[in-house]
């Protein structure tokens, strides 16, 4: 826990643009993991073959380094994203790492970085990634037998910098962001599945992001947990096979009880959204932004507002309690934080 004495600021260049200097890898073949190397971020050499770019064997994690007001650097959540990984690589048939392994990775990529992570409110984000490198084409339906985990960081400045105003969501009714039994994976597989109806929503009624809600069941925006939330509740869909566990949705939830709000986890309908924006507020949490502002629902053409279309009290309220567990302004009760 050495302290920098001038940590540099939040960069201003588009999220995930930038790169530390130093990342952390290493393979797995036979069963068996190499040691850990943590050197230079250079270009990956992989063979044409390479299982991955072909039959999509790869999955990922996003978590944060933040410097605190203390100077301290601290990981958020670091067990709950490496045990995410680990049900991302079972779903896929990738070797799981294990969580001595992947922790300490992520640790000593933020230790080798830690001159680069940005005064708040910045902070260092981490992508451990892995994928299934075997050379063989003829692979389509069998797991890979070798795999490359490694894990990248990338300063990142403030989500909000442009402003902090409220999205405009389209509901997606009738095709979903993935399939049932690929939920709850993080993979650039999703991703692209969902990626063309993003596009086709941004296109033709102006959406920020895009809310599935396969027949009429909320689910997710497809890189964020949806929530709507007043004064007194906060509603989000229970956890099952559909959806992305979020950490941030899990760490809202937990606030949101103890500031005395009722957490209702159940299925929500498109109908209840509408019904919603009459009297409540909607948020998306995820890593990169904590929790944006839904100011506007596209349903079926017609656009309905949340209150006066901003990011609303209770989302801010929120957002800032949790905020100030990453910087070390409150304290942290539940032991989320891993100072490096
Ligand atoms: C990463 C991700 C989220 C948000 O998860 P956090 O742990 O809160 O960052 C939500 N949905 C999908 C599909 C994701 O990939």
């Amino acid at each position: 826990m050495t302290l920098a004495t001038n940590p540099p600021p939040a960069p201003t260049a588009p999220f995930g643009t930038l790169f530390a200097t130093t990342m952390t890898s290493v393979s797995w073949r036979g069963g068996e993991w190499t040691d850990p190397v943590v050197g230079p971020v250079e270009n990956l050499s992989l063979h044409p073959a390479t299982h991955a770019l072909h039959y999509a064997s790869a999955c990922f994690e996003g978590l944060k380094a933040h410097r605190g007001v203390d100077g301290i650097v601290r990981l958020f959540r670091l067990d709950r994203h490496v045990a995410r990984m680990r049900i991302s690589a079972d779903l896929l048939l990738l070797p799981a790492p294990p969580p001595d392994l992947l922790s300490g990775m992520i640790i000593s990529t933020v230790a080798a970085n830690r001159d680069e992570v940005p005064a708040s409110p910045g902070s260092l984000y981490l992508r451990p990634t892995l994928l299934g490198t075997e050379r063989n084409i003829g692979a389509a339906g069998s797991p890979s037998t070798e795999a490359l985990l490694y894990v990248l960081a990338s300063p990142v400045g403030d989500y909000f910098a442009g402003g902090d105003h409220a999205l405009r969501i389209a509901v997606e009714t009738r095709r979903p962001r993935t399939t049932p039994q690929f939920g709850r994976v993080k993979s650039g597989a999703n991703y692209v599945m969902a990626l063309g109806i993003t596009q086709e929503a941004k296109r033709e009624v102006g959406a920020d992001q895009v809310l599935f809600a396969p027949g009429g069941d909320v689910q997710e925006t497809g890189a964020s947990n949806f929530l709507l939330l007043d004064e007194g509740r906060i509603v989000t869909k229970a956890l099952d096979e559909s959806f992305l566990h979020g950490v941030t949705r899990d760490s809202v939830l937990r606030l949101a009880a103890d500031l005395g709000y009722a957490v209702e986890e159940r299925d929500i309908t498109v109908d209840e959204v509408v019904e919603w924006t009459s009297h409540g507020e909607a948020a998306l949490a995820g890593t990169a932004a904590v929790l944006s502002g839904v100011g506007e629902v596209v349903v079926d053409g017609t656009t309905r507002r949340f209150g006066d279309g901003g990011v609303g009290a209770n989302t801010r309220r929120l957002r800032e309690a949790l905020t100030a567990i990453h910087l070390g302004v409150s304290p942290d009760p539940y032991g989320w934080t891993t100072p490096v």
